[in-house]
């Protein structure tokens, strides 16, 4: 099966499951949409409103914010696969619970092996945890890490801007740094994946080489 195909089948596990009481009160599950060859996955908290009612991700005022943060790197929506830690809407929009987070999980980890991106986006700080347990985002957002086998580049989720101003600015920064990190996450897995077979020697991976006009960068 195709990576295509290979997450249709997590969509529609997702449309049909009953694991945890958010369930009872969604209209539409969100089980995440994008590029299936997208090197860079996105991950934000859970369904809002807007979401509930399409079964798209990041569709509301958040995702507006979302898709003018990724036009400003010269990115769209349709370059990069975009999830959630939870795939159905908390009623009220409140904080998921750590049980609906880890009934959950399991399909956020098939999307995960399925598209095996070089970076991971975490928006906010249920999707920070998932990653960096304990981590705080104001010490650490904007800067690559390398966790959970994984690379992540934490942002602020673009809800928080929306309600706090002054992180617009922050967020719009922090992702001038993504397609550096993105690069550079590729050039670590490459050379772990040549040091893996054992051919040539390599040093620290640097990840925060900054090259940012490369206008050959492609997300898949
Ligand atoms: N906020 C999220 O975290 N995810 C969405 O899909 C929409 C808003």
């Amino acid at each position: 099966m195709g990576t295509e195909a290979l997450l249709a089948a997590v969509a529609d596990e997702v449309a049909a499951c009953r694991r945890c009481p958010l369930a009872e009160r969604r209209r539409l599950a969100v089980p995440g949409e994008g590029n299936p060859l997208s090197d860079v996955l996105l991950v934000g908290e859970g369904p809002g409103a807007r979401e509930d009612a399409t079964g798209r991700p990041f569709v509301g005022p958040a995702g507006q914010l979302l898709d003018e943060l990724l036009r400003s790197i010269g990115w769209a929506r349709e370059d990069v696969f975009i999830a959630n830690v939870v795939k159905c809407r908390p009623p009220g929009n409140r904080d998921p619970e750590a049980e609906e987070i880890a009934a959950c999980a399991a399909f956020l980890d098939r999307q995960e092996t399925i598209l095996d991106p070089a970076v991971i986006v975490t928006l906010g700080r249920f999707s920070l945890q998932r990653y960096l347990p304990g981590a705080r985002i104001s010490s650490i957002h904007g800067r690559v890490r390398r966790a959970a086998g994984r690379f992540i580049f934490p942002m602020y989720h673009p809800a928080a801007a929306l309600r706090q101003n002054a992180l617009r600015e922050t967020l719009f920064g922090d992702i001038r740094g993504l397609p550096a990190a993105l690069l550079a996450a590729r050039d670590a897995l490459e050379q772990e994946r040549v040091a893996s077979v054992g051919t040539i020697e390599v040093g620290a991976p640097a990840l925060v080489e900054a090259r940012p006009d490369d206008q050959q960068l492609t997300l898949f």
